[in-house]
């Protein structure tokens, strides 16, 4: 693992003709967020249709599945198995039929108190069909004495605790719920066709520029939205309590996109400015790890005057490769991916930038290609500070004693990547960047988790 690894995509359109198409483009463009498995679920006018399978969103829909999904409102999901197993059993919408009639969800974070109420839950009879968390809030649904959807939802969140950004079709409504720490993005934009206006809720803006939608706000921590007869109402169900993940900008969106309401590629750019403010490296040139890295490494440049090289090239059509037991493999998979410019690296002194390092591996091949593309030296810069604890919000990371910084000193982590230097971004650098560090997790920094995420409404009563 080079990266924590994405969470997952979410979207619903409503009040759009062919709402599954707009979905669809929609899941093209969040892609990044999970390529395990893709799904939707559209509601046709009498029934709510499904579709959902392991793969690639261009793997999972054609011509033909789309054309089946037709309706106004439609609801999807790209999957990273961060909860659950990695089968088409556990891919998402999850579809039910209860006594209130038809709900499908997608849902993009991990609850922390799954496992209890999973355990409750079948105790008190409830049989569950997969692994996924996402499933528990449904039978909590399910279960529920109120008269409405609308009520039993409500009633279904109290009892959930952790990362959640939930999308609901109910026939001819949909229903947007969002946790009270915010921790994931979720962003509302408005579609205007022809025909009318309609509204588009996505992980991330970059899908609204594909469908030309305008990015209206944020979805608010605590925040209900019921879309129905063509309005919108919304409910602060929860006091909000700003936790949102700062990692969103480090790595996991696209440059292109809106999250929390500011631009991420910006952001990343000024991460690298910071870096260059704090760490001051004679050197020839700025090399970035491609993709993420390019931002910051242009930051870097930038505010040192030392000139940005394209010195290492990747390879976009690698795709998923297996995961390899043999180290020598290990590194072919590396190489596979980034490829140097020897013409570019050849006798210079390097100052190659990352995102972030979790084992330590990945930056060691990095350090490696560049030593033998001829590097004098090589310098690595971190545009974050050291991961030294895991995620537990619905990010896949490796445990503790797997995060190479949490059970090393900064030296050590130096010489096992084999560079001349090594440097993070401090937590203060983070915080310029981003603005402030006031109402963002940064846990996998600090080891700072929310008070009460873990428990449940009755410890917490
Ligand atoms: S610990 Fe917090 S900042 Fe780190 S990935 Fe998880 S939610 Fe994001």
């Amino acid at each position: 693992m080079k990266h924590w690894n994405e969470e997952c995509a979410v979207v619903g359109v409503y009040g759009v003709e062919n709402a599954s198409w707009l979905a669809y483009y929609s899941l093209f463009a969040m892609q990044h967020r999970g390529q395990e498995a893709s799904g939707m679920s559209v509601f046709d006018g009498e029934a709510i249709q499904t579709h959902k399978a392991q793969g690639l969103v261009c793997e999972v829909f054609n011509q033909s599945t789309l054309s089946n999904l037709k309706g106004n409102i439609a609801i999807g999901h790209n999957r990273y198995a961060t909860a659950g197993k990695n089968s088409s059993l556990d891919a998402q919408p999850l579809y039910a039929r209860c006594s209130l009639g038809e709900i499908s969800v997608v849902h993009n974070g991990n609850l922390t108190n799954a496992g209890i109420l999973r355990e409750r839950l079948t105790q008190e009879g409830s049989i569950f069909q997969s692994f996924l968390d996402t499933e528990v809030i449904l039978h909590l649904i399910a279960k529920s004495k109120k008269e409405s959807f609308e009520e039993c939802i409500k009633e279904a969140l109290k009892s959930i605790r952790g990362a959640y950004c939930l999308i609901f079709v109910l026939r001819d409504k949909m229903i947007v719920a969002r946790d009270p720490y915010g921790l994931r993005p979720l962003s509302l934009g408005k579609i205007k066709s022809e025909k009318g206006e309609g509204y588009i809720v996505a992980s991330e803006s970059c899908a609204f520029d594909l469908l030309g939608a305008e990015y209206v706000r944020d979805v608010n921590a605590g925040e209900m939205l019921v879309f129905h007869n063509d309005k919108i109402t919304s409910t602060q169900l929860f006091s909000p309590k700003d936790f949102k993940c700062i990692f969103e900008y480090i790595y996991f969106a696209r440059p292109d996109s809106q999250v929390f309401g500011k631009n991420v590629y910006s952001i990343r750019k000024e991460m690298g400015r910071e870096l260059a403010r704090e760490c001051k490296i004679e050197s020839d040139i700025v090399v970035p790890v491609p993709d993420s890295g390019v931002p910051s490494a242009l930051g870097y440049a930038l505010e040192s005057g030392i000139p940005f090289e394209l010195g290492i090239i990747r390879n976009h059509y690698v795709g998923r490769t297996f995961i390899e037991s043999e180290q020598s493999i290990r590194e072919l998979k590396v190489k596979l991916k980034l490829n140097p410019i020897k013409e570019v690296i050849e006798g210079k002194r390097v100052i190659v930038l990352d995102d972030s390092v979790v084992r330590g591996t990945t930056s060691r091949q990095i350090v490696k290609i560049l030593k033998n593309a001829g590097a004098k030296e090589v310098h690595l810069l971190i545009s974050s500070p050291p991961t030294i604890s895991p995620c537990f919000y619905g990010v896949d990371t490796p445990s503790k004693q797997e995060l190479i910084c949490a059970t090393h000193t900064l030296d050590e982590v130096r010489k096992y990547v084999r560079a001349d230097s090594l440097h993070f971004l401090s937590l203060e650098g983070l915080a310029k960047s981003v603005g402030s560090n006031e109402g963002y997790c940064q846990a996998c920094f600090d080891g700072k988790y929310i008070e009460n995420c873990f428990k449940s409404e009755d410890e917490e009563e």
